[in-house]
């Protein structure tokens, strides 16, 4: 059965993109079966996996609103060696649609249903927004995981985030969990990094992911050719950084924390 990890945070500019992709191709350099779910209009995971967002048969659109099957709106084996499900400017019409559609919330984890027995691990982008296609989903994944900068009113955002995925969470899917919140572009020279690393290992435990993201400017470039880091430049600390998130994320498979338990 496919694990499900939605990575979210409202704010764009995070390194949910540049996350999803490389931990993505991470994972599937491990042997896992590995899904990769755009739901970012911008098409960037799209795009960072070697797949032309203007030149593809189906996105999420087709997915989400005309019930084509899934196995019709897979692209498989991208660049990055897993499959991938498209974006493009067609899935802000899928947001709008959405609205007025039923059991709006569910469609994306029902349409999930039909491989999540073939994949190992699916991974969710989301868009810098809670809209609808947020909902589907947190309401798809087993999990979410929160990438977030450690800057100074970062503590404050992650706590408005947290708040709202619990109170989703208590009507969409009761059993997501909070798989973690990583630390992404971090800088150990900087002195309010450290603070705040801190303060989030202090405030979340953890729940903080051990596993640091450095900036690194390899993870900037990549998706310029199309690829995920480590097929670019395997020795770059970014590369590595997720190569080591995908071991960590493998050792807590079963380890993660309800999201209600937290709400108080
Ligand atoms: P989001 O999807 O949250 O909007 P992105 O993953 O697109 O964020 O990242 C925003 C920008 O920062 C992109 O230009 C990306 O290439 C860059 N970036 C992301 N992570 C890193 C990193 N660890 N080091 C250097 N640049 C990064
Ligand atoms: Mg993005």
């Amino acid at each position: 059965m496919a694990k499900v990890i939605a990575i979210a945070n409202q704010k764009g500019g995070v390194g949910k993109t540049t996350t999803a992709v490389n931990v993505a191709a991470s994972m599937a350099a491990t042997k896992r079966k590995v899904l990769l779910i755009d739901l970012d209009p911008q098409g960037n995971a799209t795009m960072g996996s070697g797949v032309d967002k203007y030149d593809v048969e189906s996105t999420a659109f087709e997915l989400l609103i005309e019930e084509k099957p899934i196995d019709d709106v897979i692209v498989k084996g991208t660049s990055g060696k897993y499959d991938l499900i498209a974006a493009n400017g067609d899935v802000t019409a899928a947001e709008i649609k959405l609205m007025e559609m039923f059991a709006r919330e569910v469609r994306l984890r029902n349409a999930l249903k039909p491989v999540m027995d073939y994949y190992d691990f699916v991974f969710i982008d989301c868009p810098p927004s809670l809209n609808q296609l947020t909902v589907n989903a947190l309401a798809a994944a087993d999990s979410v995981m929160v990438p977030m900068q450690c800057e100074y009113y970062a503590l404050e955002g992650l706590t408005a985030l947290m708040d709202t995925i619990q109170k989703l969470a208590s009507v969409v899917n009761p059993e997501l969990k909070i798989e973690g919140v990583l630390r992404t572009m971090y800088d150990p020279r900087n002195r309010l990094a450290n603070d705040v690393s801190e303060q989030l290992k202090r405030h979340f435990g953890e729940q903080v992911y051990r596993t640091v993201i450095p900036r690194n400017v390899r993870l900037a470039e990549a998706p310029s050719f199309g690829t995920p880091a480590m097929y670019y430049d395997k020795s770059s600390t970014g590369a590595k950084a997720y190569l080591a998130l995908a071991g960590e994320i493998l050792r807590r498979r079963d380890k993660t924390t309800p999201a209600q338990a937290k709400a108080s």
